[in-house]
């Protein structure tokens, strides 16, 4: 099922749906699952596999084609695939994410219009992941630290300093998925790829609150940051954005100018 599914990646880019290089979205639109039906409409709706591949592509310039692919993989996931140079979204990642803010919000009885800011920063988060991993191999950098934290650097980095328009929670949101009641603290975790979710969660929260105090001053408070790490938030915060340009080099496209 799963090969049958990358094998259906594989194909679209070879049927031309991606360009000779960058970012290009797509979606499987006519799901058998009701559930992931409504997710393509909405996607379709917004255009939005597009307007996504259109924001990373504004940021990035990538040496060759990557495919941002919505699609049932029949698991709940989002990953990088190499092979196929494709970052591929699963519905059922997106519907297990639904579900996530949609219980959250409503247990500390956040308006709608704040459970999609969350929604959607969730989803970009994840995604924005995925594409620092694609970045990484597709334009072959260098990397010491574990790379599912550089991912997860460079996915923090692009939120607070290129972040898409009209998404306004990506750091908060992306912070939510990690917050999973499922969350593993045992042997296999602690010794995975991963660094654990709240380890992640706490990361996350530091760099932000480094990179804008004001803004994110309640993060630290939230993930009950320790003291001695809220101290060097700022230091940490300095070190990602001095190393994320030098790191991408050509790869990254000059911020526009503000229009003012
Ligand atoms: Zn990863």
């Amino acid at each position: 099922m799963f090969r049958l599914f990358l094998v259906a990646v594989a194909l679209a880019i070879a049927a031309g749906q991606a360009p000779a290089a960058g970012f290009v979205g797509n979606f499987q639109a006519a799901p058998p699952d009701p559930a992931h039906q409504r997710i393509a409409l909405s996607l379709a709706r917004g255009q939005i596999p597009q307007r996504i591949a259109d924001h990373l592509n504004s940021v990035l310039q990538l040496p060759a084609p990557v495919l941002i692919q919505f699609q049932a993989c029949g698991m709940e996931n989002a990953f990088f695939s190499p092979r196929q140079r494709a970052v591929v979204f699963c519905y059922e990642m997106q519907d297990a994410i639904h579900k996530r803010v949609t219980w959250l919000s409503s247990s500390v009885g956040a308006s709608t219009r704040t459970a999609t800011e969350m929604l959607d920063g969730a989803l970009w988060f994840i995604l924005l992941h995925e594409v620092g991993h694609a970045v990484h191999q597709v334009a072959d950098l260098p990397t010491l630290g574990r790379r599912e934290d550089v991912a997860d650097q460079l996915a923090t980095w692009i939120a607070i300093r290129r972040p898409p328009a009209g998404v306004n929670e990506p750091i908060t949101g992306g912070m939510l998925v990690f917050l999973n009641p499922q969350t593993r603290t045992d042997y296999e975790a602690m010794g995975g790829p991963h660094s654990l979710d709240a380890q992640r969660l706490m990361n996350v929260a530091c760099w932000a609150f480094g990179a804008d105090p004001v803004r994110y001053r309640e993060l630290p408070d939230m993930v009950r940051l320790p003291d001695a790490r809220r101290a060097s938030c700022a230091e940490e915060w300095a070190a990602i954005d001095a190393a994320v340009p030098r790191l991408l080099g050509r790869v990254l496209k000059p911020a526009r100018a503000a229009p003012w």
